[in-house]
Formats: C-alpha cells, sequence, structure tokens
C-alpha cells in the first residue's frame, strides 16, 4: 500500500513504523520545521527543552512502557509539581502535604473531616461540572486557592463550565506522597524525545517532508494514496462545513537565565488570577541537572486563546463539542473513507501521550484499517 501519514507526532510515527515493516509505502509529511509533534526536544545550552510545554512519560501499560524503551531510556524522574499562590508554596497534587500546609492537619482522618465539612456546600448534590467536582474532591479552601484561578486561567471559561473530568485527571491521596501521577512507570527519555520518533521512523521505506502543509495539495494526496493516517484537526480537514470545534491554545517564552538553579523544581504552577501564566517549566530538572552547570532554561507558559491559524493545544470536551466532533467523525467515515484520524486533533481527545501510542498500537493491530 502507499500510505501518507500526515504528522509526525507519536500516532503518526507509531503507525508509520508498524505499516512500514509490514511492507507498506509510507511518506510523512508535516507542516513543522521538524518531526515529534508536540514532543518534540531540543538542546538549548546542554538542557533539552521541551519546546511544547512539559512533557513527562507516564502510564500504568507495560506494552506502552516496553515499546518506548525501544528509543529510549528513561531516568527515575518523578513530576512532583509545587503550586504558588499568592507567594506560599503547596505541594500538588492534592495529598496530605497539600492539606497539612492549608489546614495544618495531620492525619487523614482529620484531613477528611475538614473536606467533609467543606463539601456540605454542595448539598450532598452530584457533581455537574469541574466547579462542583472539585469541591466534592478537596473542599472549597483548596478549590479556591489551587483550582479556580488557574483553571479559569487555564481554559479561559468559568470552571462551572468545564467537564469534571478535567480534574480528575489529578489525584487526591491521604498519604505524604507528592507524586503527580498514580501510574506504575514514569520517566523522561535520557536525551530527549526528538530522538524516539527519529529513530521509530528510521526504516527504508518511509520518507519525511518537512515544512508540508496536507492542505496545499489536498486534492492530489487524496488521489495518490491508498490510505491516509491524518493526526491534524478533523473540523479543519472537513474546512470546518458543520462549525469550528472549540480548542485552546498556549504561548510560551523561553529564556537562558545565568544562574544554576531558578527554582529548585521543573514545575512550578501559578495558581492565582493576576500571574498571567499558569507555570514555569525549569528543564534541568527533568534531567537531574545534567548538560548545564551554570545556566538554566527557563519557560512561561501563557494560556491563549483559539482562533484559526493559533495552534490548538487542548480540545475542550464539552458535549457540545463531543457532539459536533462525532458528526465530523460520521461525515469522514462515509465520505472520506480512505483517511483514519489519530492523535489528540484527529481524535478530539484530551490524550496523554501513553494513550496515544496505546490507540496508535490497536490501530494498527486491526487489518481492517488497511483493507
Ligand atoms: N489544575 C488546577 N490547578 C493546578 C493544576 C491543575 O486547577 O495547579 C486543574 C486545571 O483545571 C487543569 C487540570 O487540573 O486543566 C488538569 O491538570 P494537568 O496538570 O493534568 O494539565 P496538563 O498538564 O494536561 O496541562
Amino acid at each position: 500500500m502507499k500510505i501518507l501519514v500526515v504528522g509526525t507526532g507519536l500516532f503518526g510515527s507509531v503507525v508509520a513504523r508498524d505499516r512500514a515493516q509490514k511492507g507498506d509505502q509510507i511518506t510523512m509529511i508535516d507542516k513543522r520545521n521538524h518531526i515529534a509533534g508536540n514532543i518534540y526536544t531540543e538542546k538549548i545550552e546542554g538542557i533539552q527543552v521541551h519546546k511544547y510545554g512539559a512533557h513527562i512519560f507516564h502510564t500504568q501499560l507495560k506494552e506502552v512502557w516496553d515499546y518506548v524503551h525501544q528509543f529510549a531510556d528513561f531516568n527515575r524522574y518523578t513530576n512532583e509539581v509545587i503550586a504558588n499562590y499568592k507567594g506560599k508554596i503547596y505541594n500538588l497534587p492534592f495529598n496530605m502535604n497539600t492539606f497539612n500546609t492549608m489546614w495544618g492537619v495531620i492525619t487523614p482522618a482529620e484531613a477528611q473531616a475538614k473536606i467533609e465539612e467543606q463539601r456540605q456546600v454542595l448539598n450532598g448534590q452530584r457533581p455537574r461540572n469541574l466547579e462542583e467536582q472539585a469541591i466534592s474532591l478537596v473542599g472549597t479552601d483548596i478549590y479556591n486557592t489551587l483550582i479556580k484561578d488557574y483553571t479559569a486561567k487555564q481554559w479561559g471559561r468559568d470552571p462551572k463550565d468545564l467537564p469534571s473530568f478535567i480534574i480528575r485527571r489529578l489525584p487526591v491521596r491521604f498519604t505524604y506522597d507528592n507524586n503527580y501521577f498514580n501510574d506504575p512507570y514514569q520517566g523522561i527519555p535520557i536525551g530527549g524525545y526528538t530522538q524516539i520518533v527519529e529513530k521509530m521512523i528510521d526504516l527504508p521505506n518511509i520518507t519525511v517532508q518537512l515544512n508540508t502543509d496536507f492542505l496545499d495539495h489536498k486534492d492530489e494526496y487524496l488521489r495518490d494514496y491508498d490510505k491516509i493516517i491524518y493526526t491534524g484537526m478533523i473540523d479543519q480537514f472537513f474546512d470546518y462545513q458543520f462549525g469550528a470545534l472549540e480548542y485552546r491554545s498556549l504561548r510560551f517564552e523561553t529564556k537562558v537565565l545565568d544562574t544554576p538553579n531558578f527554582q529548585g523544581n521543573a514545575v512550578v504552577n501559578y495558581t492565582d488570577a493576576e500571574t498571567p501564566f499558569t507555570r514555569i517549566i525549569e528543564h534541568k530538572h527533568f534531567e537531574f541537572g545534567a548538560g548545564n552547570k551554570k545556566e538554566t532554561v527557563i519557560t512561561h507558559e501563557f494560556p491563549a486563546s483559539w482562533h484559526k491559524g493559533a495552534e490548538p493545544y487542548y480540545p475542550v470536551n464539552n458535549p457540545t463539542n463531543d457532539s459536533l466532533f462525532k458528526k465530523y467523525r460520521d461525515y469522514g467515515i462515509e465520505h472520506a473513507p480512505q483517511v483514519a484520524f489519530g492523535g489528540r486533533l484527529g481524535l478530539y481527545r484530551y490524550y496523554n501521550m501513553d494513550q496515544v501510542i496505546a490507540a496508535a498500537l490497536q490501530f494498527v493491530r486491526n487489518e481492517k484499517n488497511f483493507s
């Protein structure tokens, strides 16, 4: 088969590799000037910089963990985020350290009692949105200090207008454990993420064309290829004919500082409303200071509204958008059967890296997708 893979991120690259190994002829295109999509890392002053925001690999899927280990060794990095609220530091995710700092409680029973008391404002009602879900999980104090304003900044909307699953990404624990994730496998690839994709697609029957926008040559591609794996925005593929899906965008400001250690942690969240950015990443801490003893590289992450032409980082998975997505998906099955959509943008899902890989592996396992 002649297959075109649009986008050189994880979904496209996993599929490209598998089909190349099965003997297909693969062309990969990417509109950017580099491979690897948003997991792209680049060395600046000896430090691996996550150019599109912090990427911490974590998974509960042994198969996925083994899969990525074909392409890199991983260090023992464990994400332990701290939050800065008006100059006071709290541990994330929500755990006994957070509860102790917030209320002075010492035991899990004391923390649970405090949350139970604050949860009463919900009058026993089932949470219907992010705000109610957060209060139900951790109470009003933590909601007001660590969640409300951060979430409003991050998404550009009131937490009452956001789905509750977003806050359930974060663990709530009644132990003194600051690990941001519950997954058994976690780490950062030593030497960065770009090499993972580089090695994945380094096969004789895969060719890569950068600076190439699918939409500039859509008709020719549809004519010339037996199968197209499309990992861009599904609504844009269909020229927004049913309307635009909503996304949230980001802006990154990266600088080199003449100091060895700026903030003492890889990720510091700023959870107040006044600070315009949501977090500062200090990249060297992902690799325990490797690469540069004198300087450091930091990135401020500013949430931004999305408009046509902006980078779509997050799908906004509320019921309206989800049903619009389904309309595009069903239309695609009917009118563009040779095109398969994948990845965060093609499937309009708030996927983590491991979920993208798992979805791609599942996709290639089903031969019907290539008949
Ligand atoms: N969140 C928050 N305060 C924080 C960190 C996260 O309220 O300090 C909320 C916020 O709504 C965010 C969600 O939890 O969108 C998920 O956070 P996560 O860190 O998983 O977001 P990502 O890393 O994918 O941007």
